[in-house]
């Protein structure tokens, strides 16, 4: 009876679910992989079962697989991207001109049949029938043999075999320090489809969407070989490694090869890396999470990798605290890769750096293991949530456990953005990661505009409506797909403003934020302060005002469309003004003569908001404050 009223609940909440496109929802697969390395040409076969439910109101009738390895060939996209691009990834190109004059040659173009990555497949079923399937680059398309009905589950089968690439970008063999196995993106992986549709975006250059889901993986591979991975390893007491429980023995057992066993629930990604020098060094944190260190037996680096494994639980405490708790057991930080790359439950990064460097490229790549492995935006179509978000909250991590103190730790995003503002060639954030005309404006869009999106919007409605903006937001999207919308919302509820300018204006335009004190005149019995808009973009003001005798007063002039005022920040004393409506591009703040003659006005000094041009921010202040004109400057 029990049972028969449980299925009939989810019953009646799978209709409503079908019923209703506006309410959210999201695809969810579990995959079981069998996968057999072969170390000394670096090719690998494996088999996949991957049970797929369709949490989506539509019926569905084909499926896609991404297949990154392909990308690693001469007549791949990315290929005639790297070649076609002003300013290649220089991980990628040897460049044989000079620095002045380059002449970039793809790497990717001079790979041999033994050396470039391949991932194909060699069958796969449905629910036992055999699928018509197409491979079309780094995409593979399939077509149903039977529709899947919404809220039904399929199983597909499959057999793959591969081979991993010379090391280009992100994964591959044979890393630039040595480190033999970076295996990311490596086996075929359902494409996702959600409220947008599908996106089978082929691998031209940038990174993630995933399917959310659970992960079974057993790897085989040489007796030799250390192993980083995704998920948690299932029979660490008879692989050993530095998994086993102390003091165990571990049991010799037939063969050349171990196989590793993993497991990893509610992730959207499976990666691994693997060298047979790695050394392993395992700190359990203040929370119980097992922080996992894999880095090559170098003399030059292990005294650095040593120093980061304090460093990296006060970052973990700090992102648990600012976000929101860790949720998985472990975490890896592993030397592979090619800079630094961010994974579920893990990251792989370069380690043959400086500390302050290892320790940042730890810092931004952990934080992501929040904003993308746990706030999963997909970083094709809304990079500056993935990358800016990130860099905004590892900036102030960073700040804070070095030690450093910085007033702002964000004045490097917000340089970079400046200088991207006021190039002319701004596009704006709405962009696909992989249309950017050149790297650099994808870069500067993501990481440093996306950045400041948060430091700006502490600016609009207070740190911390901010901070609990961060919170909410882990709570209401964590192991789900959040979008610009769905944390603008998170904002507007938090704080109480109308926020929705802010998100149009600043991510899906290049309008930009110029005020300036147009003039400051004494009146009869008051002093007239004009302002003025030069650019498109509202926001409200922060205006402080020093007086002759050194009192300042800092007034605040709401922004009209956002149907709110900021609640006065840092105890500040505060003097509301009326609000500004956008359409009028001037404002005149009145202030009477009985509160002092004013020596000084400035446009917010805490210099958050990202004004393009500040010449005009400031007025007074100086010698001039003497001279009798005063009160006529422009
Ligand atoms: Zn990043």
């Amino acid at each position: 009876m029990k049972r028969f009223l449980v299925s009939i609940l989810f019953l009646s909440t799978g209709l409503l679910i079908a019923q209703n496109n506006t309410s959210y929802w999201q695809q969810h697969v579990d995959y079981k992989m069998d996968v057999d390395m072969n170390v000394d040409n670096y090719q690998y076969t494996g088999t996949q079962e991957l049970v797929y439910t369709n949490n989506s109101p539509d019926t569905l009738n084909q499926v896609f697989y991404h297949l990154f390895n392909n990308a690693f060939q001469p007549g791949s996209q990315m290929n005639a991207r790297l070649k076609d691009i002003a300013d290649p990834d220089g991980r990628m190109v040897n460049n044989k001109g000079t620095r002045e004059n380059p002449d970039y040659e793809s790497r990717i173009s001079k790979l041999s049949p033994e050396e470039i990555g391949y991932l194909h497949v060699i069958s796969l079923t449905q629910d036992g029938q055999a699928l018509d399937y197409k491979e079309v680059g780094t995409i593979l398309e399939v077509k149903l043999a039977k529709p899947i009905l919404p809220g039904k589950k399929t199983t597909f089968k499959m057999e793959f075999k591969a081979q991993e690439p010379l090391q280009i970008r992100r994964s591959g063999r044979d890393n630039a320090e040595g480190v033999a196995l970076s295996m990311s993106q490596w086996y075929p992986k359902i494409a996702e489809y959600d409220f947008e549709g599908w996106h089978a975006d082929p691998y031209i250059g940038r990174e993630f969407q995933g399917v959310w889901g659970d992960f079974d993986v057993k790897i085989s591979i040489d007796k030799d070989y250390t192993l980083a991975s995704t998920g948690m390893l299932q029979n660490a007491d008879e692989i050993g490694h530095g998994y086993e429980k102390e003091g165990t023995k571990i049991p010799k057992t037939k063969g050349d090869k171990h196989t590793w066993h993993f497991k990893a629930e509610k992730v959207h990604d499976f990666t691994w890396a693997a060298d047979p020098e790695y050394i392993h060094d395992k700190l359990i944190a203040e929370d119980g999470t097992e922080l996992h260190f894999f880095y090559k037996d170098n003399k030059d680096i292990i005294e650095n990798w040593k120093k980061l494994q304090p460093k990296t639980e006060e970052l973990l405490m700090f992102y648990n605290k600012h976000i929101g708790p860790y949720p998985w057991k472990k975490y890896s930080v592993v030397q592979g890769g090619d800079g630094g790359m961010e994974y579920a439950m893990l990251t792989l990064i370069t380690g043959e750096r400086n500390f302050n460097s290892l320790f940042g490229v730890t810092a931004h790549e952990f934080a992501h293991a929040w904003f993308q492995h746990l706030l999963a935006t997909n970083e094709s179509e809304h990079e500056w949530m993935d990358e800016g978000f990130t860099s905004y909250i590892s900036s102030i991590a960073e700040n804070q456990i070095s030690g450093s103190n910085n007033e702002n730790p964000h004045t490097g995003s917000y340089r970079g953005y400046y200088y991207l503002a006021n190039s002319g060639q701004e596009q704006p954030q709405t962009t696909h990661a992989d249309r950017y005309a050149m790297n650099a404006l994808y870069g500067t869009a993501a990481y440093s505009k996306g950045a400041v999106f948060l430091a700006q919007l502490g600016y609009i409605i207070g740190e911390d409506n901010l901070a609990k903006t961060l919170n909410r937001y882990y709570d209401d999207w964590k192991f789900k797909h959040p979008t610009p919308n769905d944390f603008i919302r998170v904002a507007e509820k938090v704080s109480g403003a109308q926020l929705g300018w802010y998100l149009n204006d600043w991510t899906r335009t290049v309008n930009k934020v110029d005020y300036g004190i147009e003039s400051v005149s004494a009146e009869a019995d008051s002093t007239k302060i004009t302002l003025r808009r030069k650019e498109l973009m509202p926001m409200p003001i922060d205006l402080m005002v020093t007086y002759e005798d050194g009192s300042e007063e800092l007034f605040y002039i709401p922004l009209e469309m956002m149907r709110w005022d900021k609640p006065a920040e840092n105890d500040l004393k505060r003097t509301m003004a009326d609000d500004w409506a956008w359409g009028f591009p001037t404002y005149d703040l009145s202030i009477p003569s009985s509160k002092g003659k004013v020596s000084k006005v400035e446009i917010d000094p805490s210099e958050r908001m990202a004004d393009v041009n500040q010449e005009d921010n400031v007025w007074g202040g100086s010698s001039e404050e003497t001279s009798e004109n005063e009160n006529e400057q422009d």
